[in-house]
């Protein structure tokens, strides 16, 4: 659906490029993060060194990708894009690492999906910039050092939870990305219309922004197929009314559920009175896999407050129960 966050491969294009921060002033939000990133890259500057590996951990769409081109950016040196479970065999990883440059950036998506032999590669890499090339097969195998120009690891997580010790305790830097407010989106949604040469007003770009789940891709996508609905009716500037009509047609609701939210809440609502109910019973009996709930799902439903997770399961709250129509049990049943 258009509310997933995973990047569609239209996403890839030219046009998703064009409107991609450039820079760090580009960059909307997460001001936590810019902070922290603004002073390692100037004291990595002036120390003429590479910037710390940094793991950076948040739902899809929130803007890890961009940032590592941001960072690379900004310290004048290229960065390599590369997904984990394409890093399969250890030449594929060896092959990224012998044609780095000095201090680029190597980008490592879904870093936790890393095979295992990948991931011992990496570490001493990661550690004393080197690698250990194995000569000959079996036991007797001898280990060749090989030594690599100083670079810059980012890894990419949904789950940072899922990261060995080993590995993540080898990142000097460990941030999380949160979800975008509604203002944050707004000024995400008005700069790419600007960018697609779009006419949209501010209040047409919030009734975008309200829907977009916190997400900046999500925010583009609803964009796009606004601006469709605005160019087949002939409408000249997209106002809010244009813009909650068309995402309406979308099955998109005022605060972003998709079909598959308002069908885990009401399903926690209508057959166990709000829960608690385990995971696996809700991915059961949705049909929707465990892991997409909880790394897709869960995490906005919990942002804005309609879903909790207790030690006895997921429970809808009252906020839920209302906003699906229905009357929330007392509290104190809850
Ligand atoms: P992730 O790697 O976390 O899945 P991306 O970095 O690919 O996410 O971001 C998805 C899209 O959202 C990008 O194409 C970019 O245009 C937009 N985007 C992400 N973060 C921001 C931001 N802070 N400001 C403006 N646009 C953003």
């Amino acid at each position: 659906t258009i509310l997933q966050a995973e990047p569609e491969p239209e996403e890839r294009s030219k046009q998703e490029e064009k409107i991609r921060p450039q820079c760090l002033t580009e960059y909307i939000g997460q001001k936590d993060l810019k902070d922290v990133l603004d002073i390692a890259i100037r004291a990595a500057k002036s120390r003429q060194e590479p910037l710390d590996h940094l793991l950076l951990y948040g739902p899809p769409g929130l803007g890890k990708t961009t940032m590592s081109l941001i960072l690379a950016q900004e310290m004048g040196v290229k960065c390599k894009i590369a997904s984990a479970p394409a890093l399969e065999r250890p030449r594929d990883i060896m092959g990224l690492l012998i044609s780095l440059q000095p201090g680029d950036v190597l980008f490592i998506d879904e870093i936790h999906r890393l095979a295992k032999v990948a991931e011992e590669l990496l570490y001493p890499a990661m550690e004393d910039f080197r690698v250990d090339i194995p000569l000959g097969k079996g036991k007797s195998a001898k280990m060749q050092s090989m030594s690599l120009p100083p670079f810059t690891l980012v890894g990419a997580t949904t789950r940072v939870g899922a990261l060995t010790s080993p590995l993540r305790d080898r990142f000097g830097l460990i941030q999380r990305l949160r979800f975008y407010e509604i203002d944050e989106l707004t000024e995400i949604v008005l700069r790419t219309a600007a960018l697609l040469k779009m006419n949209i007003t501010q209040s047409g770009g919030e009734e975008i922004a309200r829907r977009a789940r916190g997400t900046p891709r999500i925010a583009n996508r609803l964009l796009k197929r606004v601006r469709d609905f605005a160019e087949v009716k002939a409408f000249r500037e997209i106002d809010r009314d244009i813009a909650a009509e068309a995402l309406q047609l979308f099955n998109v609701d005022p605060c972003g559920l998709d079909w598959t939210d308002r069908r885990l809440l009401s399903f926690m609502i209508e057959r166990h009175n709000g829960g608690p109910v385990g995971l696996e019973t809700l991915a059961a009996s949705t049909g929707e896999d465990a892991q997409t709930i909880e790394e897709v799902y869960e995490p906005y439903l919990m942002q804005i407050g309609y879903l909790s997770r207790t030690p006895r399961g997921r429970v809808a709250t009252a906020a839920a129960w209302k906003h699906l129509g229905y009357t929330p049990p007392d509290t104190h049943q809850m």
